[in-house]
């Protein structure tokens, strides 16, 4: 079998290039050495690395199954076929495309797909959880559509769907989207539904983050109120980098034209593939308590930072991050991550609604819970990473690094990431 696979042959990597087979190694060594708690990260499973490292990377298959510009797509088309129909099926999907290239691609081919250049989005702003793609001036999405930003409430640190209204009544836009990168909470699609219908306008769910507790049913799914949904398949999900978009069969065309050729050439076959993979270990009932697990453990994790002095933004979380105020505990997010990082703990600051500091320094940390779980770590555990958290950021003078570092090696020996068989 492995001489017919050819499949990931790290040997023969190591006798080619020894210099990047030893960053490979490296890497491996990482993941598994410390605590990973960056909220869009996980572990992918080895049946999905062995897709993404086949031979599929080397075809050529510009269009879609049955209607290729190339030859030879045979075996291809049965991938992308049975990825599709996977996808479809997960999440109740009239239409899927999983040819984006990342989740940005995946934003930029809806947009294509609805918008001119000059015509108005809404999106939630970047420094109230939004994600660069939903408007902001840095990218495409700001720099050619008119974006218009809505955010949270002051108060209550959850969207505010008042204002979103507001904002929908007074600029018209065609397009609007919910969804963001430092969203805690369960978004009301319901809402938004309503607010895009009253004044005619397309609802676009950007599930980048969260779609994988869609997928393992632990969160309600964005699927029957919106018009498109966009996604990663790298975060929660937990399969190859990359990105897909479901879609009402009315869009199909428009959102296949706009993937292929508006914003891409080429499909990656081997990470469709990969898709494919990870779409199946999505469907089956150990993806689903894993997911019910993630949301847990943030719950968890969150509660036990709350003993150690934090506070969560909009109160705790329903998903697998939490967003926390480093403040009460006296540092600034830069300060919090840079601690974590030389204790083995890999989190990032991230700027909290009305951050009076800028985002380089920001007046939060975001954690997620994705990895930890996908190494089989439950609540008790997640006490045990919040008071290393703590121990951490308060460790001024770098004095008991040593000490956090020495048990979080304790606590990822006894749950390891890519356990050796
Ligand atoms: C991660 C993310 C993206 C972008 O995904 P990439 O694969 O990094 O391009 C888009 N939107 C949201 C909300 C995200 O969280």
């Amino acid at each position: 079998m492995r001489e017919t696979f050819w499949g990931p042959d790290f040997d023969a990597l190591a006798a080619q290039d020894p210099e990047i087979a030893g960053i490979v190694l490296g890497e491996l060594q990482r993941q598994r050495g410390g605590l990973q708690l960056i909220a869009s990260e996980n572990f992918t499973s080895p049946a999905v690395l062995a897709a993404l490292g086949s031979t599929l990377s080397n075809k050529y298959a510009e269009g879609y199954p049955g209607r290729r510009y190339y030859g030879g797509c045979a075996e291809v088309d049965r991938a992308e076929e049975i990825g599709i129909a996977r996808a479809k099926e997960l999440f109740g999907a009239e239409h899927a495309n999983l040819q984006p290239h990342s989740g940005a691609s995946a934003n930029f081919a809806a947009y294509g797909a609805f918008l001119q250049p000059g015509d108005t989005l809404l999106g939630m702003a970047l420094p109230h959880g939004g994600h660069l793609t939903h408007g902001t001036r840095v990218s495409f999405s700001g720099r050619w559509y008119n974006a218009v930003a809505y955010g949270v409430h002051p108060q209550t640190e959850h969207i505010d769907y008042d204002q979103v209204r507001d904002l929908a009544r007074r600029h018209r836009p065609k397009l609007i989207v919910a969804g963001g990168s430092a969203v805690p909470r369960l978004i009301d699609f319901a809402v938004f539904r309503e607010i895009a219908d009253e004044i005619g306008a397309l609802l676009m769910v950007d599930a980048a983050h969260f779609i994988g507790l869609v997928a393992g049913q632990a969160i309600p799914s964005p699927v029957p109120y919106a018009d498109v949904v966009t996604m990663t398949t790298h975060k929660v999900l937990r399969g190859p980098r990359g990105g897909a978009i479901l879609c009402r069969a009315e869009h199909a065309k428009a959102i296949d034209k706009a993937v292929f050729p508006f914003t891409q050439g080429g499909p990656m076959m081997h990470a469709i593939a990969a898709k494919a993979v990870n779409l199946l270990e999505c469907s089956r009932p150990a993806y689903q308590a894993y997911a019910r697990q993630v949301v847990l453990n943030a719950q968890a994790l969150t509660e036990g930072l709350v003993a150690e002095g934090f506070r969560p933004v909009t109160g705790g979380t329903d998903t697998h991050l939490a967003l926390l105020d480093t403040r009460p505990v006296g540092v600034t997010g830069v300060e919090a991550e840079a601690r974590c990082d030389a204790a083995g703990i890999v989190l990032n600051k991230n700027a909290i609604p009305f951050d009076p500091q800028p985002p380089s320094v920001a007046s939060g940390i975001r954690v997620g819970t994705p990895s930890l779980t996908t190494q089989g770590m439950s609540e008790p555990e997640m006490k045990d990473v919040a008071s290393l958290i703590g121990a951490a950021v308060r460790d001024e003078d770098g004095s008991a690094a040593g000490e956090v570092r020495a048990a979080v090696a304790e606590l990822v020996g006894r749950h390891p990431a890519y356990p050796r068989p």
